[in-house]
């Protein structure tokens, strides 16, 4: 028996259209669910992946539509109660009862929260004028690729994935680029310091302008109404766009106003449940004790938002899941396509393969002899192996590794 034909006569609601959501309600049915599925999206789109939204879509090398997780046809025959621009603003536990922003309620017997996160904005002066964009969702994407012309200039303020990967789009269409970081260096919360400086090594060859540790006091507009960023330095900055990319803010409230247990995002364990044994929740907004990490945070990637969301609907339906994923990052800026496996802890031994200051090389973090992290600019092959030395927690010679002669499957 399946595991979801047990449970025919049951309501699941997931809030949430995005990845997680959107793998959830896919999940539920391929596990033979046949009970009503609602999907409550505050978006109006088909569910889709965001990636491709500072790159191919923001260039306008790819339509939207190509980032949807699923053709429409294939969607519509997941026979999901689909609630596109609908807000779930409320869960009434004792009941089982979601509100949502038409006034009406649903019903659950289980509830799956995959709400993400949306873009943090800053409420320094002048945030609100015109010119300034954040970038999230499909519609971001479309109102931040009509600025990107050739000529034109874009001060990105926050040196992090979203806003890099920004720049290297913006570059690729001739806009003229600079990243304010208040950081000294950039990723400097994901990354260690060798692959900030690559990055800026990076982004400086290709010309975008990068001032570190270099604070925002403000916005203001100039005579022709176009943004000005002031710097706390006292220096301005006029431009055409201002991409603010200063990370993102999960979306737990609906999860803290019904009492559940969060802390920068709403706690679960690794069957993906929440305080309430009803409620589970996947994604950007899930927060739980990762063991690769050896700690507990939100993993903000594509490959959780699509495991966690699988697994949260395979264990709404009573399978008992464990979801500990390595943590798999990438970012492709520009012709580089860099990768992370692993939390690098700033305690570990750093071990290079290859050279820091060419286009290829990979980094390894290891706690004494073991690989606990592994990441690097155009080295997937490598990657790959590396992966398995973490995965299988195997013992490692540090200068067998470092070196380049001797292959990665041989170590
Ligand atoms: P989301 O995709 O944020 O979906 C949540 C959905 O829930 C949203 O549509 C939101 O509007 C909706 N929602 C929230 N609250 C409610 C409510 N109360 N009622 C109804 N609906 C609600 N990861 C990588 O690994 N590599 C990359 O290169 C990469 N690039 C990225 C580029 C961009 C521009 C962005 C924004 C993210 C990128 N990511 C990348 C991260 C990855 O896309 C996210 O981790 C992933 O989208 C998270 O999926 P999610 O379903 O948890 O959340």
């Amino acid at each position: 028996m399946s595991a979801g034909s047990a449970h025919e006569a049951e309501t699941i609601v997931i809030v949430g259209a995005g990845q997680a959501g959107g793998w959830a309600a896919q999940t539920l049915r391929q596990e033979g669910f046949t009970g009503s599925i609602a999907l409550v999206g505050d978006e109006r789109h088909y569910p889709y992946e965001r990636p491709p939204l500072s790159k191919a879509v923001l260039s306008g090398a790819a339509p939207a539509g190509s980032t949807f997780l699923m053709k429409p046809e294939a969607f519509e025959k997941l026979d999901l109660d689909w609630r596109p621009g609908v807000r779930a603003t409320s869960i009434d536990r004792e009941a089982r009862q979601l509100r949502l922003s038409t006034d009406e309620g649903i019903g659950y017997d289980k509830l799956i929260l995959c709400t993400g996160g949306r873009a943090r904005t800053t409420n320094l002066p002048g945030a609100d004028l015109a010119g300034l964009f954040t970038l999230r969702t499909i519609d971001d994407a479309a109102a931040l690729s009509k600025v990107l012309m050739p000529g034109k200039r874009m001060v990105v303020v926050g040196g992090g994935w979203i806003g890099l990967e920004v720049a290297a789009t913006a570059r690729s269409k001739g806009v003229e680029v600079t990243v304010v970081e208040l950081m000294t260096r950039l990723c400097e919360r994901t990354v260690p310091p060798e692959i900030s400086r690559y990055l800026s090594r990076l982004h400086s060859g290709h010309g975008v302008r990068l001032m570190l540790g270099a604070g925002v006091a403000g916005f203001t507009s100039n005579a022709e109404g176009l943004p000005v960023v002031a710097l706390a330095d006292g220096r301005e900055l006029s431009c055409d766009a201002v991409v603010v990319g200063i990370g993102m803010i999960p979306n737990d409230a609906i999860a803290r106003d019904a009492g559940l247990a969060c802390d920068g995002g709403i706690l679960v364990d690794a069957r993906c449940r929440t305080s309430d044994p009803r409620i589970l929740a996947a994604g950007d907004v899930a927060a739980w004790h990762c063991e690769w990490a050896g700690r507990r945070m939100r993993l903000e990637s594509w490959q959780n938002a699509q495991e966690q969301g699988i697994a949260a609907a395979r264990s709404a339906l009573g399978v008992e899941v464990v979801h500990q994923p390595l943590p798999w990052f990438w970012s492709d800026q520009y012709d580089v396509n860099l990768q992370i496996y692993g939390i690098a802890d700033p305690f570990h031994r750093a071990v290079v393969r290859g050279d820091l200051e060419s286009d290829s090389f990979v980094l390894f973090y290891l706690d004494e002899d073991r690989v606990r992290s592994a990441m690097g600019p155009n080295a997937a092959r490598d990657l790959r192996f590396a992966r398995r030395l973490i995965e299988s927690r195997k013992r490692v010679d540090p200068q067998r590794l470092a070196d380049t002669s001797i292959a990665m499957s041989k170590q």
